[in-house]
């Protein structure tokens, strides 16, 4: 409970509180004194708390029905139910935190792997608004000098100043250039990433996608054309959540309209995918002319081969029933998608902050331009501003309640 009146509500609940951040053993009792749970009550008092104004936290057990009576009892006695994220919209409003700090509450609560819980954490203990911050304030003190110089002629700013300057803008355009690859990077880690299964029918798709998930998450069978919907297995691969998706077999005459829509939900599927697994069952290759853009070839049922497979450059070797092979297909599969396993990426970014950021880069190189071509100070000194406005956005958004409305609505009630 946050807000003025929740000690005051909260010590008509649970007795007087303990001095602010020290829990105190206490009854819970409804307006009409019954004890409704006996719990631990804490005090954090403005501006020491998560929100910044004065917070109660109340822990009592965890069935639901007695959570539902101790907040229908905290509404009685004045208080509201607060909003989705409208703790952390009021932290972010106070200046507790920053927006990108705030937008990684929800990452965090919403991460599924461990590289993406590691990222969201280190985001919202402000790694990545530190980086943003320092780039900004680079920019200002620039800014600061170049706008003191704009009603000089030319001719009459010192050559090392502008020289000093030049440099400077260089060493932006670099920082905010490898903040760009960390922020695609981390894009792809909170979005996860999407593997197409995809071959003709009866290749062993399904029963690969269920030895790679290391449970039955498809139906195999021998009768070609079993699989008609997509079936998708969620797979943590050293941390990193990769989602494989089984699409129908693709023939030339689906035999019915089930298989025609299974196989254009198939071919969604597969623009939608980073890499496409190609399945073809290696005591039958079948021809497959369908375009995949970015693809590995997978020989499978190679234990049913008779002679030792003639290894290809660039084709896999696997038998999916047996499972030999598979450890180094998902190995090379981790690759092609660019996960580095075992490095960590230094913050979890949002699509809002890639646009921030290339439109600050893009100002930047702007400025730089016309700084070489001597086409004026005053040309600098805007584009100077719209770079610093741009990298500025990612923290702290000029305004727009539309945007922290978007931005909030995402997120769990009771954060
Ligand atoms: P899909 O239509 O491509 O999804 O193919 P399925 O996974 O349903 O497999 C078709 C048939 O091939 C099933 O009877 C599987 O048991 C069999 N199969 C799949 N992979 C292998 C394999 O590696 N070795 C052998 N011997 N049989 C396999």
């Amino acid at each position: 409970m946050s807000g003025d009146h929740s000690k005051q509500i909260a010590e008509a609940m649970c007795g007087s509180l303990a001095e602010s951040w020290k829990f105190k053993k206490c009854k819970i009792r409804s307006s009409e004194g019954q004890v409704l749970d006996s719990g631990m009550v804490v005090f954090f008092e403005s501006p020491n708390s998560y929100t910044g104004e004065d917070v109660v936290e109340f822990h009592c057990h965890g069935n639901p029905a007695i959570v539902n009576l101790i907040l229908e009892d905290a509404v009685n006695r004045g208080a509201r139910v607060a909003e989705p994220g409208e703790f952390t919209k009021t932290a972010f409003l106070n200046d507790k935190i920053d927006l990108a700090q705030a937008e990684s509450v929800a990452d965090l609560i919403n991460a599924q792997s461990k590289s993406a819980i590691i990222a969201a954490g280190s985001s919202l203990s402000g790694e990545f608004s530190s980086k943003v911050d320092s780039i900004v304030e680079g920019l200002i003190k620039t800014r600061v000098v170049v706008e003191a110089h704009i009603d000089f002629p030319e001719e009459d700013i010192d050559s090392l100043l502008l020289e000093k300057i030049s440099k400077d803008l260089l060493v932006f355009s670099n920082d905010i250039k490898s903040l760009l690859v960390d922020a695609n990077n981390s894009m792809k880690l909170r979005e996860g990433y999407r593997v197409a299964i995809v071959g003709p029918p009866n290749a062993g798709k399904s029963t690969l996608i269920n030895t790679i998930a290391k449970e039955s998450v498809a139906i195999t069978s021998n009768i070609p054309g079993t699989t008609r919907d997509l079936v998708r297995a969620e797979v943590d691969l050293g941390g990193v959540i990769v989602e494989f998706v089984d699409t129908a077999g693709m023939r030339q005459n689906p035999e019915n309209v089930i298989e025609e829509e299974g196989m254009l939900r198939s071919r969604e599927a597969i623009e939608g995918s980073n890499l496409c697994l190609l399945i073809q069952d290696i005591t039958e290759v079948q021809p497959f002319d369908i375009e995949l853009e970015n693809k590995m070839t997978v020989m499978n049922k190679c234990d049913l081969a008779v002679d030792e497979p003639k290894e290809q450059q660039g084709v896999f070797y696997v038998s999916s029933l047996t499972g030999q092979g598979v450890g180094s297909l998902v190995k090379e599969v981790l690759l092609r998608l660019g996960v580095d396993e075992g490095s960590e990426t230094p913050f979890l970014a949002r699509k809002r902050h890639k646009v921030s950021i290339e439109n600050s880069l893009h100002f930047l190189n702007v400025s730089i331009k016309d700084l070489e071509e001597k086409t004026g100070l005053e040309l600098v000194a805007e584009s100077l501003r719209l770079a610093h406005e741009g990298l500025g956005e990612v923290l702290r958004p000029m305004s727009s309640d539309d945007l922290l409305g978007e931005i909030f609505s995402e997120f769990c009630i009771g954060k």
